[in-house]
């Protein structure tokens, strides 16, 4: 929530015309999701430019922010000139960022941000006015946007910050000038831009000055020797002893997995539906935030047994007798393997079938991550490996398996491959749209 006088102090922009309503709800881009009370920002995209749907979104929302001049008569609302409407947004959001008193927690990482920022949100909403990134909008226009919509009564903000090059966590930061930083784990991401891990550690650490205390995963001594010269706050999530805060005694059952929450002075049982050796991760960084900014235990346990996974990480669906893992959000090494060791854990009597896209954006390591992959399917005892795409081919360096060029015909050979009592990983990139292959199966249900 911002007023006109927020955004003229901020952006330094020219008041061109002055609508009757003088604060506005949330900041917008998308003349699909306005509402009345936002106002419209046109950013210049590669394909399109917000320049041309000025008309709809004035007629939808209280006003607009341009860089180029226009016809359009719109007298009752507002119109804010500005150079570069996107540096436009970003000034806003730090300008208001500054004027909040409240705490704000980062959450960065490789692998598992929106997951463990939706149980961090989740968690401290049973005690604070919070908010939160919505859903990935991680980067330098969706986190902007979301604090556009701080409000008087906003207590604390959970914000998922993405990266994929230098630089990226540093512009993000001095943006939102987090107090806390949650790093879920150091791993292939993004390997075009950075080119190596020691370089994904770097582009991550590069929150390190803002922050006064971090909250790590102890596990990845990767990450923790890059704390080394750290002057803030260290607090250590993770299964080894050394850890602040610890998982023990984790237990998987068929629906739920189960462990102690451990730090020095207590400890209690959680219980959740979240699938995945990684997610115990995942909770117990979160619980870790909690529990420091005091939610108490009840509401903990409370919270984490009704948690269910992010729509298409890690779901389990069920389609007569086949269980479906269905983890097709998106994929890197670290997590490819990550789901494929979940997958052989859960696959028991059962027949697993692993059915992959490529993973995108490895740069030069694309063949050998790809051909590792193929290892991984044969040293886990994966009985099928079914492929979507062309460098996924390269697992076949290890593993017999069918590769296909698009996730439709996959699905059919899939679909008509099964018995009925299947164990069915489906992941890939993004792009590989791997949840065409869930429909297929859904559909001959
Ligand atoms: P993105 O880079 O797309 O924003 P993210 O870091 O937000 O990803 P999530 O969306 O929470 O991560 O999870 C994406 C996938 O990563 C999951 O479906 C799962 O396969 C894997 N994953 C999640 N948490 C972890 C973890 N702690 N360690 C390893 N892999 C994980
Ligand atoms: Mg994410």
């Amino acid at each position: 929530m911002f007023t006109i006088e927020d955004l003229i102090k901020a952006t330094g922009g020219k008041l061109i015309s002055r609508g009757k309503e003088e604060i506005f709800q949330a900041a917008s881009i998308d003349t699909r999701t306005i509402s009345e009370n936002d106002l419209f920002f046109a950013l210049k995209g590669s394909k399109r430019d917000g320049h041309d749907f000025l008309n709809e979104a004035l007629q939808k929302a209280r006003g607009a922010v341009i860089s180029k001049k226009i016809d359009l008569n719109f007298q009752d609302k507002t119109v804010v000139m500005v150079d570069d409407t996107l540096k436009a947004l970003q000034d806003l959001a730090r300008y208001l960022r500054k004027k909040f008193r409240g705490k704000v927690i980062a959450v960065i990482g490789s692998n598992g941000k929106t997951t463990t920022k939706e149980l961090i949100a989740s968690f401290l909403a049973t005690k604070y006015k919070i908010l939160k990134t919505e859903g990935n909008f991680n980067n330098n226009i969706g986190v902007p946007l979301c604090l556009s919509k701080i409000e008087s009564d906003t207590e604390i903000m959970v914000l998922e910050l993405g990266t994929n090059r230098y630089g990226d966590i540093k512009e993000l930061c001095e943006i939102v000038y987090p107090d806390y930083a949650l790093i879920t784990n150091i791993g292939y991401e993004h390997i075009e831009g950075f080119g190596s891990l020691e370089g994904v550690r770097k582009g991550e650490l590069e929150i390190l000055p803002f922050v006064k205390k971090v909250f790590a995963n102890g596990d990845d001594s990767f990450l923790i020797e890059g704390l080394r010269d750290f002057k803030g706050e260290i607090l250590t999530f993770g299964l080894n002893s050394d850890c602040d805060y610890r998982a023990e005694n984790i237990n998987f059952y068929d629906d739920y997995l189960e462990f102690d929450f451990c730090t020095d002075i207590a400890s209690f049982t959680v219980k959740t539906s979240l699938t995945g050796f990684y997610n115990v991760y995942n909770l117990t960084g979160a619980i870790a935030v909690a529990t420091f900014l005091g939610i108490s235990k009840c509401m903990i346990k409370n919270v984490a047994e009704l948690f269910s996974p992010v729509k298409m990480r890690g779901e389990i669906i069920k389609i007569n007798g086949i269980e479906v893992f269905f983890d097709a959000y998106n994929a890197n090494p670290s997590s490819m393997k990550a789901a494929l060791q979940e997958l052989a854990r859960r696959k028991k009597e059962r027949k697993a079938i692993a059915v992959l896209g490529d993973m995108l954006e490895l740069g030069e390591f694309t063949q050998l991550a790809h051909e590792e992959v193929g290892k991984w399917i044969k040293e886990m005892g994966i009985d099928v490996f079914i492929g979507v795409g062309s460098f996924i081919r390269n697992a076949l360096r290890y593993v017999d398996g069918e590769v296909f060029d698009n996730p439709q015909r996959a699905g059919e050979f899939l679909s008509s491959q099964l018995k009925g009592n299947e164990i069915i990983l489906i992941k890939g990139s993004r792009a590989m749209k791997m949840e065409i292959i869930l429909d297929i199966l859904l559909k001959e249900k």
